[in-house]
């Protein structure tokens, strides 16, 4: 169906090995009209990512440059790395009536609450702190350090999810994904917020 109305925002949080790339990814094979935003970043590029697909990748000249420009919706600092949403990529979505998909951290989430109070706010939950710790083990990606980090903090992110407007747990990704998109079709089908 044809839809004439401005697109939607959601907001999806959850601690780093939570799945919500996965769900993302997942999700908009499942609605066309569903696109997920590509923030800035100045984290180095990881094996397999690509300029433009996962982040835009910039050094942190480029990414003070675009703040001073107010070109951020939002901005964090992530584990000593900057990242932050493009205002205008997300306008042009929306306007095109496509929902955007932002995933992003507590503290960006924050920020859009205050500015976008009518966005939707999805927290993904692991079903443990123990099935996380195995999770970002498995993914490899960090050092024992960094995953200790990632750990930590997200005990700390897992706190705030009472600030979401839902709530996901993602054990199984296929259970995780169907509760995901029902949330999208609801907030369509919404009357008012
Ligand atoms: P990663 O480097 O593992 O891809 O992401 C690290 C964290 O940064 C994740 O929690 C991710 O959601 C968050 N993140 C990614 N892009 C943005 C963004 O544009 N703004 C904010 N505030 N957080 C982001």
């Amino acid at each position: 169906m044809k839809r004439n109305k401005k697109g939607l925002i959601f907001v999806v949080s959850g601690p780093s090995g939570c799945g919500k790339t996965t769900l993302g990814k997942k999700l908009i094979r499942n609605f066309p009209d569903v696109v997920l935003s590509v923030s800035v970043t100045t984290r180095p590029r990881r094996k397999g990512e690509k300029n433009g697909r996962e982040y835009i990748f910039v050094d942190e000249k480029k990414f003070v440059y675009l703040k001073k420009r107010n070109q951020f919706l939002e901005w964090a600092k992530v584990f000593g790395n900057f990242y932050g949403t493009l205002r205008q990529a997300v306008r042009k979505s929306i306007n095109r009536g496509e929902d955007v998909i932002l995933l992003i951290d507590i503290q960006g989430a924050m920020q859009i609450k205050k500015k976008l109070p009518h966005a939707t706010f999805v927290f993904i939950n692991p079903p443990s702190l123990n099935v996380l710790k195995e999770r970002l083990e498995k993914r490899g990606l960090d050092s024992a350090v960094e995953a200790e980090k990632r750990l930590r903090r997200a005990r700390e992110e897992m706190a705030c999810n009472k600030e979401y407007d839902y709530n996901i747990i993602n054990d199984r990704i296929e259970v995780a994904l169907e509760h995901l998109k029902s949330i999208i079709i609801a907030e369509r089908c919404r009357a008012k917020k």
